[in-house]
């Protein structure tokens, strides 16, 4: 069956993906973005699709649409964006999200909320499981982006509770591949580019801090079979990500690798508040979506810098 739905968030790395994966499988499909990261490049070749909509919207703004299904992706997600102003991004958690939920209330829509594993901070479990309740700070650089994902995950529920809104809560791992921007910030994405132009390789701190990488592709099937599985209440929150887990001294040195370069590795200070580990328990996932990913990281990137030198 056609399916009406909106995507806010839509123009950016993960919501380009979802946009064309939705428009694929036969749906209508509305981009809502204010293009703050996201770029018109990621969704032009979908435009040809008479089933494609782009609205220029800010999801802090109520937003009035017919539709079936919700995925909320409007958030600046790399922290060199997010912290550039730090107000309007936890606006768009928060007020974004009774927006959305606002749409999802009024028209019976599923609303899926795009979170994140920066809701465990600096995590004292590992690997991280639903339950864990986090170690976050909530006074610090990076607070303005987990604390607003975490008061999204508590407006998602309470309008589940209160209102009986059909919710969904994903929390994604980091997730790379192409269409991210060549200035987005993030590690994969800053050391292809700069290996790929010659540049020193920019770790920050020691190298040893851990993340867990997930190909796109992977979380995309991840989001889709949350938003399906509907024959009963499963709200999650469900972790989405690669258990795969590596320090940035070895991605800096697998993507040298893979690409050639001749690029030096130079050592920076290490953002305040960085999470020194991270890695997904994906056992939810499993149970309850029949979902794993597939694509290994040495794949992914090979991929990925086949897209940064097409696009540098
Ligand atoms: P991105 O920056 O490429 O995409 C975010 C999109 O939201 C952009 O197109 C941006 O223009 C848009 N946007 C931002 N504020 C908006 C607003 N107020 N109104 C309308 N549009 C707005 O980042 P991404 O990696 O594609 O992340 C998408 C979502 O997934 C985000 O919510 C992010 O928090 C979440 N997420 C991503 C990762 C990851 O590793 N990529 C991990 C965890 C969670
Ligand atoms: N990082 C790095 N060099 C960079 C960009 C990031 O060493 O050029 C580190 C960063 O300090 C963090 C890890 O890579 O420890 C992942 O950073 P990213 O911004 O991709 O995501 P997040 O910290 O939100 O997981």
């Amino acid at each position: 069956m056609r399916k009406r739905i909106l995507v806010t968030g839509g123009a950016g790395f993960i919501g380009s993906h979802l946009c064309e994966r939705l428009l694929n499988e036969g749906h209508e499909v509305i981009c809502l973005d204010n293009f703050f990261t996201g770029n018109k490049d990621n969704i032009i070749p979908l435009m040809k699709n008479p089933h494609f909509e782009v609205v220029r919207h800010d999801i802090t703004m109520p937003y009035f649409v017919e539709i079936d299904e919700i995925y909320n992706l409007a958030c600046p997600a790399s922290p060199i964006h997010y912290q550039y102003d730090p107000i309007q991004t936890i606006k768009a958690s928060i007020m974004g999200s009774i927006n959305v939920l606002g749409i999802a209330k009024r028209t019976g829509a599923v609303a899926l909320q795009a979170s994140t594993s920066e809701v465990y901070g600096d995590p004292q479990v590992h690997p991280q499981v639903e339950s864990y309740w986090g170690n976050v700070n909530p006074i610090g650089l990076r607070s303005c982006y987990d604390e607003g994902k975490r008061c999204a995950e508590t407006l998602f529920m309470d309008y589940h509770r209160r209102e009986g809104v059909k919710v969904k809560i994903i929390r994604i791992f980091n997730t790379y591949g192409p269409n991210m921007h060549p200035q987005d910030g993030r590690v994969v994405s800053n050391f292809i580019v700069q290996a790929l132009q010659g540049k020193d390789i920019t770790i920050y701190g020691t190298g040893q801090q851990t993340r867990s990488f997930q190909y796109v592709t992977d979380l995309i099937e991840g989001m889709v079979r949350m938003m399906e599985r509907t024959s009963d209440d499963f709200t999650g929150p469900v972790n989405l990500g690669n258990p795969g887990e590596f320090t940035m001294l070895e991605l800096a040195e697998k993507i040298l690798q893979l690409t050639g370069s001749k690029s030096k590795i130079v050592f920076m200070p290490l953002p305040s508040d960085d999470p020194t580990q991270r890695k997904p328990d994906i056992s939810l996932a499993k149970k309850e979506l029949d979902w794993q990913p597939g694509i290994a990281l040495d794949d992914g990137l090979r991929e990925t810098i086949d897209y940064f030198r097409r696009i540098l």
